[in-house]
């Protein structure tokens, strides 16, 4: 059965709190968290599975004592451990070098109090990227980046990151208009390609879209169409799938910690799409969803992915010219 294609899967550990900070609501500063519930469901999904995936880890949760034990099973399950920035804003383009330095500076130092793996992976929150972000992964001898979301539909694939709170200020709706960055939008290619950066190169495995259409394919995504109908969740899933392996692109598939949790479990994120199911119904469904698609590829982990991509003929983009 080694003729199945590669495909990967990984699961941004956004934290309760950082949803709670897009979405504008009081109370974030404290730094809630659902890390000790949703981790080891997550990490016992996965087991059941036997697969062998990647989270993408932000650094203020990995500094914090409360979460050091739920964090660290996660490397101790051999899991690869990512870098999802320190402070979770999904506006990273608008960072200047320095303060993208002292960003990757502090996020390494907090991973190291959970893992003795080296990060080689970024995923910027929100798919937010800058040519600045790529000299500084290039520089810290990054090995890829996974954070372009290729999509001719950015403001629907990032409503995620834009419910409207009414206690959100009008400098933070500013902020939030910003979102729309020009440059990750700009990339519309769904395989794997090289980013060259004087010297250094990283291979960049976008999130992928479905093909042709470009509309999102991750796991929130399908579990929210699937509110209005299983069986057209089933039958796009199934096409994406297809259409993914007819056009030779290896699918990098995403989860998120919601894909783990009911309104019961995180009440303050009921307002996000499917937080209404019931738990079983969810994991049942998110089951689905991954039998499939083991069923069809040889599932591994971004770093494995990475490493496979960077071994073929990639293509190769300069860095800096695809930032106008
Ligand atoms: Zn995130």
């Amino acid at each position: 059965m080694s003729e199945k294609a590669i495909a990967s899967l990984s699961l941004d550990l956004d934290n309760k709190w950082s949803y709670m900070k897009t979405h504008g609501d009081a109370g974030w500063e404290s730094f809630p968290s659902y890390l000790d519930v949703v981790v080891p469901r997550a990490l016992r999904f996965l087991k059941e599975r036997n697969l062998k995936i990647t989270f993408f880890i932000v650094g203020q949760d990995a500094a914090l004592d409360k979460n050091h034990d739920s964090l660290a099973s996660i490397s101790e399950a051999k899991h690869e451990i990512g870098n999802h920035s320190y402070n979770h804003e999904p506006w990273l383009h608008l960072y200047s070098k320095q303060e993208l330095e002292t960003e990757f500076e502090r996020t390494e130092t907090a991973m190291a109090k959970i893992t003795d793996q080296k990060l080689i992976g970024f995923r910027g929150p929100g798919y937010s990227l800058s040519p600045t972000v790529l000299e500084v992964l290039a520089e810290r001898n990054y090995e890829y980046d996974c954070s372009t979301l290729p999509t001719y539909i950015a403001p629907l694939a990032r409503a995620y990151y834009f419910f409207k709170s009414p206690e959100m200020t009008d400098e933070e709706r500013e902020k939030r208009k910003k979102l729309f960055g020009k440059f990750s939008d700009g990339f519309q290619s769904l395989k794997p390609y090289k980013w060259q950066i004087g010297e250094k190169s990283l291979v960049e495995i976008p999130v992928t879209t479905l093909p042709v259409f470009k509309t999102p394919i991750h796991a929130s995504y399908l579990i929210y169409l699937s509110t209005f109908s299983k069986a057209l969740a089933r039958v796009y899933w199934k096409t994406a799938i297809e259409m993914c392996r007819m056009s030779g692109t290896p699918l990098s598939l995403l989860l998120h910690p919601l894909d783990f949790l009911s309104g019961e479990d995180a009440p303050e994120l009921k307002f996000f799409p499917a937080m209404n199911l019931p738990i079983g119904e969810k994991l049942e469904f998110v089951s689905e969803i991954l039998e499939v698609f083991t069923g069809k590829f040889e599932v591994v982990n971004m770093r494995e992915h990475a490493r496979l991509a960077a071994k073929e003929n990639l293509e190769s983009l300069d860095y800096a010219k695809q930032a106008a």
